[in-house]
């Protein structure tokens, strides 16, 4: 059983979604940077495009996205043009081969059905890819109906991503977002009916008001619409850098025991129905890719989370999207009209970012193994990079700090998260983050 260790499940931690974080992106990182990378990308190196959409039609006062009002369609006509002008600079500078696309946001639906679409065929024609490649859809339910799935469908889309988060009424009231049980089955009925049949749903715990029945109902009723992929994210409170989460009260979180009693609940629950347990926060059924990522040991990390994509770049498109080189991280100007003019102007949108020299690139590979491995041979991750294992020779004083608590097994270069210890692997990938002295108040807490 994992053990709740009151000082270390409320230590922060970043999730890893890259290495460095992108709290240590600067301004030195910009357009030119990132015109050399994707010139940089070798012909048919596999490609995932990630696509920004940053509207929605209501706004969640839990969000933590950079997205706003859906606004008048001529903004988003704008925004549309900008983002095709966009994919045509970037498929004309770079040589590798599309191989899956994910659209997020934002609500991806918040634009008109024939929007999005058009927007897919733009991609798939614009770029270079494979024939059938993986095209992932972040869906709010509360505007969503059978006529969008069906347009969906029909433009090649193979996964939807559902925010369910909480089936509780009470909980929904308390984020501002209400979305009943009927209305999430509906749209599963027909993202099916239109053969969309991968589904992955978000949920969250640590919600404001919410209690382990919460947890448990809102994972009884999510299974029984079969999702493929269910991801069990925190809910992290951060008002002083999120405004809109000033409008729920910090009085009705549960505390750091209940989060991590809500967390190993959620993990019980669906393992004992039937999902594998992916990384830290995701689970699947044993069927699907992602499951069969992790059993091979080829389970990727990047800014969308676990994922199954073979290595290779990540290019983001659209305002704030953040793109992933093996040299490089940069993210587009974050907001809409900066974004605009950047690319009107003939100029890519990057404005800030990290290289990624070879430290870099071998400290990120050692925290993704963990992550998505639970252990990682050290030895191997340094020889694979050209240095001696010695390398993460200052990561071990905190290592085997958390050995000396059970949370963690050293044998030599090899080192292992027991079962005590597996809530805690971002504080263990910590260990190895070079740049990890006292900025930590940035990151939600561990667990
Ligand atoms: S629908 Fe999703 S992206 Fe939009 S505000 Fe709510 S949580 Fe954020």
């Amino acid at each position: 059983m994992a053990s709740f260790l009151a000082d270390l499940a409320a230590r922060p931690a970043p999730r890893y979604t890259s290495y460095p974080t992108a709290a240590e992106f600067g301004p030195s990182v910009g357009a030119a940077a990132q015109g050399e990378a994707l010139a940089a990308v070798a012909p048919g190196t596999p490609v995932a495009l990630y696509v920004h959409v940053p509207y929605c039609q209501a706004i969640c006062w839990y969000c933590g996205c950079n997205t706003g009002p859906a606004g008048k369609p001529e903004r988003q006509a704008r925004y549309l043009d900008t983002l095709k002008r966009e994919a045509g600079m970037v498929a004309a500078r770079m040589r590798g081969r599309v191989v899956s696309i994910h659209f997020g946001g934002g609500s991806p639906n918040a634009l008109r059905a024939k929007d999005l679409a058009a927007l897919i065929g733009f991609l798939r024609t614009t770029f270079d890819s494979v024939e059938r490649p993986e095209i992932a859809v972040e869906l709010d339910p509360r505007f969503f109906d059978a006529a969008y799935a069906a347009a969906l469908a029909a433009a090649g889309v193979t996964r939807a991503c559902l925010g369910v988060q909480t089936f509780a009424a009470d909980v929904q009231q308390r984020i501002g977002r209400i979305q009943p049980y009927w209305r999430v089955a509906e749209v599963v009925r027909g993202l099916r009916y239109a053969g969309i049949r991968h589904l992955t749903f978000d949920l969250m715990y640590g919600l404001p008001g919410q209690g382990p029945d919460d947890v448990a109902g809102t994972i009884e009723q999510a299974v029984g619409l079969h999702p493929d992929r269910i991801a069990m994210f925190g809910y992290a409170h951060m008002p002083a850098l999120l405004p809109r989460q000033r409008a729920i009260d910090a009085a009705a979180l549960p505390d750091t025991a209940a989060r991590f009693a809500q967390s190993e609940l959620a993990r019980v629950m669906l393992i004992e129905r039937g999902y594998d347990a992916i990384g830290f926060d995701h689970y699947a059924r044993p069927a699907d890719s992602l499951s069969q990522a992790a059993a091979r040991g080829v389970l990727r990390r990047n800014f969308q989370g676990f994922t199954d994509e073979p290595g290779g770049a990540v290019i983001g498109l659209g305002a704030s999207a953040i793109s992933q080189y093996d040299g490089l991280l940069v993210q587009n100007e974050k907001h809409e009209q900066n974004y605009r003019a950047r690319i009107e102007g003939g100029m890519l949108a990057g404005c800030r970012g990290i290289a990624r020299g070879a430290d870099e690139r071998m400290r990120g590979d050692a925290i993704e193994r963990l992550l998505c491995d639970g252990r990682v041979d050290l030895a191997e991750v340094a020889g694979r990079h050209g240095r001696p294992a010695a390398a993460f020779a200052t990561a071990l004083p905190q290592i085997d700090g958390l050995a000396a608590r059970a949370l963690l097994d050293r044998d030599g270069w090899a080192i292992a998260m027991t079962e005590a210890g597996r809530p805690y692997v971002r504080l263990a990938a910590a260990a190895f983050d070079a740049w990890r002295d006292g900025s930590a108040g940035r990151f939600s807490q561990a667990v």
